[in-house]
Order: structure tokens, then C-alpha cells, then sequence
């Protein structure tokens, strides 16, 4: 297996350079657009990896598989989707254009922006350990303990929020600002526009690599149990409804293609990641920052494709 997933690494390394970093947000030009890493995580909790697999990179979009799990988990279905829908929408990640003309009333679903501004709006507070944060830092600091867990960290490899990516974001915001108040005129948003901001803002620049995106993967892949430890961490019903609008709506407005080419319910980030499921079989998570013009990793759609036809991974 590993040498499988050395093979793919060498063949993305080629073809990074055919795509750049996000530039949208400033920090997220500043990483290296080479790097490119993957992991398989199986059933039996073993991992494989190959490249830049423990490079931490911002997780941005593919935040939002873990703070929709999270939010399921914390205040049910009812709470999301009276708010959120489920269907796919082929427009940008960062559209605004539907708010408006839809009929819908709500964004289309939770992996858009406008529909994880309000998932984010949701996230509950941190129990304990907070004691005078803010509630946005309170908020992410819950989610954050949620993405530790599952993605299988030990309890003192606490999930961390890169500051300089934050503050790059929450800098230039102008087009998620305007989606937010745009949801408040809704009537969608309870509270604080800017502290539901805030707390998106610090969910999309977590740190994590690619082992731990095919750790959550894995957990996704066994409807909530964890391969790891043979702990329940999700209901089987949350792990099914996020694996199904990674599938429709996860690749941005590329996700019907990756579906045809790789067949795999997967959620990707600007910042390179991608974090993808196969049924009963494992997660993966790749890294590789150079993007196509879609928004999704060069070097994470390629190894996802190629994995998926070497192991026979199609589930769709
Ligand atoms: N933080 C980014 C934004 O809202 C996330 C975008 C992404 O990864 O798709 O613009």
C-alpha cells in the first residue's frame, strides 16, 4: 500500500505546478504550492502515507463536513436543515446570487459558504476550559475538541487554529460579510453576524495534515464508528448525511465530475485538503495546495482518482 501511495505522490509532484494557491485570502499564497502528501487510513486503524502527509495546512471548506457532523450531533437535524438545504447548487463556493432568487429561502447546503456561515452559526459553545473566552473562540474551541476526536489525536495533541490565517481571512471578507448579513435580513442567522463570522473564520483555519483527514474519513467510512479504537463518536445517521451531501455538493461546483472520475464522497478546502470516505473500506485525506480553477487540489484529485480505480473504491 505504501508504495502504491508513494507512486501517486511522485506522479502529483509533476503536476502541482499546473495549478496555484489560493490567492483570495493572502496567507494562503505564501505556502509552498509543491508540497503534496497522502494517507489511507483502514478498518483495523492501521495507517499508510506517503510525501508531505504531516505538513499542517489550513483545512478552510473542508471544515464544513466537521462542523455540520458536529452541529447534527449537538442540536439535531431539525436544527440544521430548517435553516440549510441539501440540495446541490453548481455555482462557486462563494456565491451569493441564490440568496435572493431561489424560492428556497435558505442557502442550498451546508458545504456552500452561505450555508456554513450558518452551520457555524449553530456550533455550540465550549463546556469547560473556555472560562472568559469569547463566544465565537468558545464556539470554534468546542469544535475544535470535536475534530481532534475524530480525527483520532491524543488528548494532548489538541486541534490548533493558524492565527496568520485567520487574521488574513477575517481581513479580507468582504464577499463572506456580505453573505452574512444577507442571511440575517433572512431571518437566518440568531445573534451577532460578526461573531458567526468569527466563528467560521477560526473553524477554516484549523491545522490539521493529511493522516488526520484520513483518520475522520475513516470514521465517516464506518458510519461513526472509529476504526481506531472500536468507539461509536457519531449516530450512523450523521455520518450518512454528511458522506451524501459530500458526495452531491463536497468538490464545489466540481463535485459532479470528481463524482464520475473517483465515484467517493469527499469535502475539499482551499487550503489544499481533501478529505474523502470509501464505504466500509478507509479514508484518505490528501494535501496538495496547488488548486485547479474550481478551487480543488491539483495533486488531491488526481491521487483520489488514481487510488479509487487501483482499489476499486467506487461507491457511487
Ligand atoms: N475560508 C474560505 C472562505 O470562506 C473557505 C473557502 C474554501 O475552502 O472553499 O472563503
Amino acid at each position: 500500500m505504501k508504495e502504491l501511495l508513494e507512486t501517486l505522490v511522485r506522479e502529483s509532484r509533476a503536476l502541482a505546478p499546473g495549478g496555484a494557491c489560493a490567492s483570495y485570502i493572502p496567507a494562503l499564497a505564501a505556502v509552498d504550492p509543491g508540497l503534496v502528501g497522502l494517507a489511507l487510513a483502514d478498518g483495523e486503524g492501521h495507517l499508510f502515507e506517503a510525501g508531505d502527509s504531516r505538513v499542517r495546512f489550513s483545512i478552510q471548506s473542508v471544515s464544513k463536513a466537521f462542523a455540520l457532523a458536529y452541529v447534527l450531533e449537538e442540536r439535531g437535524e431539525d436544527a440544521v436543515f430548517s435553516r440549510v438545504g441539501k440540495e446541490p447548487t453548481g455555482d462557486p463556493f462563494n456565491s451569493i446570487i441564490r440568496l435572493e432568487t431561489s424560492r428556497l429561502g435558505k442557502p442550498y447546503n451546508p458545504m456552500i459558504n452561505a450555508g456554513a456561515i450558518v452551520v457555524a452559526s449553530l456550533l455550540p459553545e465550549a463546556v469547560a476550559g473556555s472560562g472568559g473566552a469569547s463566544e465565537p473562540s468558545a464556539r470554534a474551541a468546542g469544535l475544535r475538541s470535536f475534530v481532534g476526536r475524530a480525527c483520532g489525536r491524543g488528548s494532548g495533541d489538541a486541534v490548533t487554529s493558524d492565527e496568520t490565517v485567520y487574521a488574513s481571512e477575517r481581513g479580507t471578507a468582504n464577499r463572506n460579510r456580505s453573505i452574512a448579513w444577507f442571511l440575517k435580513e433572512l431571518g437566518l442567522l440568531d445573534g451577532d453576524v460578526e461573531e458567526s463570522l468569527e466563528a467560521y473564520f477560526l473553524q477554516c483555519s484549523m491545522l490539521l495534515d493529511a493522516a488526520d483527514l484520513a483518520r475522520a474519513g475513516s470514521l465517516l467510512a464506518y458510519d461513526g464508528v472509529a476504526p481506531w479504537s472500536g468507539e461509536r463518536l457519531l449516530a450512523v445517521r450523521t455520518a450518512r448525511i454528511v458522506k451524501s451531501l459530500m458526495a452531491t455538493c463536497g468538490l464545489y461546483d466540481g463535485s459532479g465530475e470528481f463524482g464520475v472520475d473517483a465515484g467517493l464522497p469527499a469535502k475539499s478546502g482551499v487550503g489544499g485538503g481533501i478529505l474523502a470516505a470509501a464505504k466500509r473500506r478507509c479514508g484518505i485525506g490528501s494535501f496538495g495546495p496547488a488548486l485547479d480553477p474550481r478551487g480543488n487540489s491539483v495533486a488531491g484529485t488526481h491521487m483520489l482518482k488514481r487510488l479509487s480505480a487501483e482499489l476499486d473504491l467506487f461507491a457511487l
